[in-house]
């Protein structure tokens, strides 16, 4: 595995630093959030480090996506959530504190006060298919 010095997911992952660790396998460590979004809210994280989604190998972004599901169902026979929310962050501009890749994954309940800021609106279709196209590479 290799590690970043300073980096604290990499501190918990070699049990450098205390982690309420909820699921590992051989790719990944699953632990607690320090600061909660609703009860329950852990995280996912490749043993290996790696800054982001841009940085991650393909088999640890596998890995990492089927922990999450995992530890999902592990808190949903648990918790009994009324859903969840699986977040990544990947760089400042999208609120990425910490820089070795992680998944939340944020159980929902039915009346949990948790607002993710993200207030939906319609698009505007020409704007929308024009942004398409530059993605795809044909814009
Ligand atoms: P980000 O903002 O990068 O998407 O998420 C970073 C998350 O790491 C935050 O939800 C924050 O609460 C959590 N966090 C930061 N420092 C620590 C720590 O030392 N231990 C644990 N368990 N979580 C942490
Ligand atoms: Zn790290």
């Amino acid at each position: 595995m290799s590690a970043e010095a300073d980096c604290i997911f990499c501190q918990i992952v070699a049990g450098e630093l205390p982690g309420a660790i909820v699921d590992s396998d051989e790719r990944t460590v699953s632990f607690m959030d320090i600061n909660p979004a609703t009860p329950g809210h852990a995280l996912v994280v490749p043993r290996t480090h790696a800054a982001d989604l841009m940085a991650i190998s393909d088999e640890d972004l596998e890995a990492c996506t089927l922990a999450a599901r995992r530890l999902a169902r592990r808190m949903d026979e648990a918790l009994a959530p009324a859903g969840f929310n699986v977040l990544n962050s990947c760089g400042t501009a999208a609120w990425q504190t910490v820089f070795h890749f992680h998944m939340h994954v944020v159980p929902r309940y039915a009346d949990d006060p948790l607002k993710l800021p993200w207030i939906p609106g319609p698009g505007e279709p020409g704007a929308i298919a024009e942004v398409a196209a530059r993605i795809r590479g044909d814009g």
